[in-house]
């Protein structure tokens, strides 16, 4: 009856529940996903059942939160914020100091129930760990760079004292997507408490426990619990609820949410960042090594079975060394393992959900319809997995096919040869979206001089997406439609804070003293102006 899984043991077949499907063996046990779900602040009664895309059994019933449950929801962090805010910067840095280790310790834990819920294959879960580790490290290691006041030069020198705060937003709003459960449920999340923040999550139906467990970890760290608070409930009511509510809301999704919700907090002139849809394009130049962009692009397509904001859907191939880079690129993609499974023997996982097997379905039957070739895949695997889609290559992809501008957000590229980079650069920027893009040349300067003329986010030079993506200090999001504001690096963590700047005037006023008049004030100050200017000051 019980199912060992690679992880921790928590995780096993668990009884069957008579209460909820009599017909059905859980995935997790009950006691595991009560003790997960009773964080959520949901009172309705109503619960959302959730099956896992590994054998599409049943993982659990998930509570349901109503508008007054976000109102609670709120109310619980706005009180917990003003005790949160008032804890010095080294505590809140130190309880993500814990987190990292915490994360590391508690790996198996985390990755199985990712897997559970997401179907993705063990390494890209395991990615997801390792992210927000370093995520809660880089925050914790420069939270004084980022948070402390800072002097900047008054106005007169020794007489005007100036200095900027960064002073905490309120409680913010998270609302994140099902692709990277963990990732997504914690990583903007970080830095907003790191700053004195509260939160309202809001995570995706379909990954609601992996989101309670990363706020459970959060707890054993240090962060008080109602500091972090969690509803469940369908985007639009819930979600909007948030929007209606927070001093700030942190999305990620895509592209027409995205709009939704930039509409809701102009409407209450809150600030947003968006973290978007991309339709991301690679670059292989004519001096690239071909071996090793073949590997890239492997990882750059594939991983997570494409379901990654930053993955590529989009390859332009030099004509001189278009045939030798395809046939490498295909031949890598076909050894490729798949399945839906919690060992590390997967390279590409599953898709999440039949709605995602739907799309990319019809995106590659669309394609086919219209002349596209198939040098490789094109079809879904009931036999290895209820979602799993092949690892799908595209030759002679047209405009008016839907997988040519449009994200398919799964294991489909499209191939494309060019004869000059500055056709290559103009194809790369046509679209709307403009996320992430990847280049491949032996020579890094011509590399980088090239990524300048790119319309993303974020450019990665011989890599897909990992050299920005973990490099915490740089921050990452999207140009045009891909998205507004960036996480990662100081924007990333200056986006949950108010500019204040105090100024003190000591001595003397701004103003005519002694009796002088106004003319003579201005005379005076205009030499004082330009004795400054000489001296090089202010
Ligand atoms: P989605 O927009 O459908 O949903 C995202 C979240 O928004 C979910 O929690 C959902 O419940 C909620 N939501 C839905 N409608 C809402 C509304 N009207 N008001 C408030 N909340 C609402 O996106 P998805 O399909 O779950 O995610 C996939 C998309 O996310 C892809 O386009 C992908 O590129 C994008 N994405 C972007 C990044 C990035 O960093 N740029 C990262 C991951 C995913």
């Amino acid at each position: 009856m019980s199912e060992q899984t690679p992880g921790s043991g928590h995780l096993v077949d668990g009884p069957h529940d008579p209460e909820l499907d009599p017909r059905a063996a859980y995935v997790l046990e009950r006691d595991y996903v009560a003790s997960l779900t009773e964080r959520l602040v949901a009172s309705t009664g109503e619960t959302d059942a959730v099956s896992s895309p590994v054998g599409g059994r049943p993982l659990a019933h998930v509570p349901q939160s109503s508008v007054a449950d976000v109102d609670e929801a709120f109310a619980r962090a706005r009180k917990a914020q003003a005790a949160w805010a008032q804890t010095s910067i080294d505590v809140r840095a130190a309880a993500l100091l814990r987190l990292h280790d915490i994360l590391l310790d508690r790996q198996e834990e985390l990755i199985d129930l990712i897997i559970w819920e997401s179907g993705k294959a063990r390494k890209d879960a395991y990615l997801e760990v390792a992210h927000l580790a370093l995520t809660a490290r880089y925050y914790a290691r420069t939270a004084h760079q980022h948070l402390d006041t800072t002097r900047v030069a008054g106005m007169f020198p020794v007489l005007t004292r100036a200095e900027v705060n960064r002073v905490p937003k309120g409680v913010v709003g998270i609302i994140s997507p099902w692709n990277y459960p963990l990732t997504m449920a914690l990583c903007d999340g970080i830095p907003a408490v790191l700053a004195g923040n509260a939160v309202v999550a809001k995570p995706d139906a379909q990954t609601t426990l992996t989101a309670l467990l990363a706020a459970r970890l959060l707890e054993e760290a240090g962060v008080p619990r109602e500091v972090w608070q969690v509803v469940a409930g369908p985007g639009p009511e819930v979600g909007g609820a948030l929007v209606e509510r927070a001093d700030y809301i942190c999305f990620t999704g895509s592209t027409g949410t995205g709009r939704l919700i930039a509409k809701g907090c102009a409407e209450r002139l809150i600030g947003c960042s968006l973290e978007l849809g991309g339709k991301n394009p690679m670059l292989v130049l004519r001096d690239a090594d071909v071996q090793r962009a073949a590997e890239g692009a492997v990882r750059a397509v594939f991983a997570n079975a494409g379901q990654l904001c930053v993955s590529m859907e989009r390859l332009f191939v030099a004509d001189q060394v278009y045939d030798r880079f395809v046939d490498a690129f295909v031949s890598r993609t076909q050894a490729m393992t798949l399945g839906a499974s919690l060992d590390w023997s997967v390279d590409m996982g599953s898709l999440i959900s039949q709605s995602q097997l739907d799309t990319v379905t019809a995106h590659v039957e669309d394609a086919v319809s219209k002349g596209a070739r198939v040098l490789t895949g094109g079809k879904p695997r009931p036999d290895l997995g209820p979602f799993v889609f092949e690892p799908t290559i595209l030759e002679g992809v047209t405009a008016e096919m839907k997988c040519f501008g449009n994200e398919t957000f799964g294991p489909v590229v499209s191939l494309y040869r060019f004869h000059d980079e500055n056709e290559a650069v103009e194809r790369a920027n046509d679209g709307l979206y403009g996320l992430n893009a990847s280049v491949w040349t032996r020579d890094g300067t011509r590399g980088r001089a090239l990524a300048r003329r790119i319309k993303c986010g974020t450019v990665n030079v011989n890599e897909a997406y990992g050299a920005t993506f973990g490099s915490l200090g740089a921050p990452m999001g999207g140009m045009r439609e891909s998205g507004v504001g960036r996480r990662q690096g100081a924007e990333g963590i200056l986006r949950y804070t108010e500019t204040q700047s105090v100024g003190t005037q000591r001595l003397v006023p701004i103003a005519p003293m002694f009796g002088i008049s106004e003319e003579r004030h201005a005379k005076l100050m205009t030499s004082s102006l330009r004795l400054l200017n000489k001296l090089g000051r202010a």
